[in-house]
């Protein structure tokens, strides 16, 4: 039998529905993002662009527009992004490093609180098992689920598996968005953990906290489920 929150590598388990039956409806739920909340994307993400003669300009938040060729200094098209970012995926998953402070702060909140976690990332579908094995090599062997696009309705369908509080953390404000239309009741955190990068994004609206560490986010939590105790 399988702890909630703790499962081995099975592609089976790239499936909203087999991950949503592991949870127990009596405890709370932190469903958290992969790319710039667990793991340092952007400065991996880089060295990708580097490698392959292009470099991402800051401009703005978006990738498309903003990446540019060092050939001849214009944007590289968009097609040509979604290939660049298709074959980061595929060569860097199982090496993209862990953000400070991510996996001890889950454990934490798993050992002391009870928390049960999941992992709604955009990785690519392919790159589940990567994935899965990256979090597993830095302490963070939580059921990873492969999602595509907007988040709101996962995460609705995730948090209806507990009456206890559940947690939101992603780094992209759309998603924020999203997760207030579709499950409005879901504690939403804002957290992105490359400094330049979150300068650029700026708060998201629609999220309750704007953290700047894993500190803040486990405080959020830990004050949340105190006050919400009877
Ligand atoms: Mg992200």
């Amino acid at each position: 039998m399988t702890e909630p929150g703790m499962i081995a590598d099975d592609p089976n388990t790239n499936n909203l529905r087999d991950v949503a039956a592991l949870l127990a409806p009596d405890r709370p739920l932190l469903i958290t993002d992969a790319d710039e909340v667990l793991f340092a994307f952007m400065a991996a993400f880089e060295r990708h662009l580097h490698a392959n003669d292009t470099y991402f300009n800051w401009a703005s938040y978006r990738l498309n527009g903003n990446i540019i060729a060092r050939a001849d200094e214009t944007a590289v098209d968009n097609p040509q992004v979604k290939a660049l970012i298709a074959d980061f995926f595929e060569q860097h998953t199982r090496t993209i490093e862990p953000l400070e402070g991510a996996a001890e702060a889950m454990a934490a909140l798993v050992a002391e609180r009870g928390l049960q976690i999941v992992v709604l990332s955009n990785v690519p579908a392919p790159r589940h098992g990567d994935r899965q094995w990256a979090l597993a090599r830095h302490g963070m062997d939580y059921p990873l689920i492969a999602n595509e696009g907007a988040k709101g309705r996962a995460v609705a369908f995730l948090a209806a598996r507990t009456n206890a509080p559940v947690f939101f953390i992603d780094d992209a404000p759309s998603h924020h968005d999203d997760v207030a239309v579709h499950a409005g009741h879901v504690r939403r955190i804002h957290y992105v953990g490359h400094p330049r990068l979150a300068e650029l994004i700026g708060p998201a609206e629609a999220s309750h906290l704007r953290a700047r560490s894993w500190d803040d986010i486990r405080r959020f939590i830990e004050d949340h489920l105190d006050d919400t105790a009877t």
